[in-house]
């Protein structure tokens, strides 16, 4: 029998955002659990962003605005939901003008946006968790290591707490993960130039930037050979 690999699906321009319009949600309310003090973002039934700049290529099929949020074209969701994804919730964003007093012209065509989010959950494996879930919101602390630690054996999923939906995440983390389905129908349908996928035992195991060994051109090669974004490379 074929593994099942299982995918994080990841921004490749998260760190290059001069490329596409970029920006923020004008609001978007959260608290910390009273239990585990865990960062909880609270659902609104739909979102405003409001555009820092429109980069080279526009406003795009991915649409950034934060680190935690996870914001596509609606045409990547129609695709899923047309395929009949699980797992998933899509919020509408509404793009309403720019984020600073400008005289440059708004595009007059703005597509469609919706954050999503996994409403299906899995618990880890590795990194290990360091203990019983919180009782007020369920997240279970796992022993994740300091920012600019690789993980040793990347992200191991409990494959028992996986309920078969295509999209998938961790309680509490900023995960999306999804199976290889999701990550060919979507690389397939062209939506690869902004769009990556890594497995998810390979998640977090790039060793980190060292000047000394690495030229910036090649560790960035390396980093960004971690991120699939071929079907065949998958
Ligand atoms: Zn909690």
């Amino acid at each position: 029998m074929k593994p099942r690999y299982f995918y994080s699906l990841r921004s490749t321009i998260a760190d290059r955002p001069q490329l596409t319009a970029c920006g923020r949600l004008t609001e978007w309310p959260w608290y910390r659990c009273p239990g585990c003090s865990a960062f909880i973002d609270e659902e609104l039934a739909s979102y405003d962003a409001v555009i820092d700049h429109l980069g080279r290529r526009g406003l795009a099929d991915i649409l950034p605005v934060s680190s935690l949020h996870f914001v596509f074209r609606r045409d990547l969701i129609d695709l899923w939901q047309a395929h009949g994804l699980t797992g998933f919730s899509a919020t509408p964003v509404h793009v309403i003008g720019w984020s600073k007093r400008t005289k440059k012209p708004f595009p007059t065509e703005v597509p469609e946006y919706a954050l999503v989010r996994p409403s299906a959950f899995v618990r880890l494996e590795e990194p290990p968790p360091l203990g019983p879930p919180c009782p007020v919101c369920g997240r279970v602390a796992c022993a994740f290591p300091k920012l600019t630690e690789p993980l040793p054996h990347g992200v191991q999923i409990d494959e028992s707490s996986w309920d078969g939906s295509s999209i998938f995440g961790v309680l509490r983390l900023g995960f999306l993960f999804c199976t290889r389905e999701v990550a060919e129908l979507t690389l397939r349908a062209g939506y690869s130039k902004h769009f990556g996928f890594t497995r998810v035992e390979e998640l977090y195991t790039a060793e980190p930037y060292d000047r000394e060994r690495w030229a910036d051109r090649d560790y960035g090669a390396y980093y960004m050979g971690f991120i699939k974004q071929r079907v065949e490379d998958l």
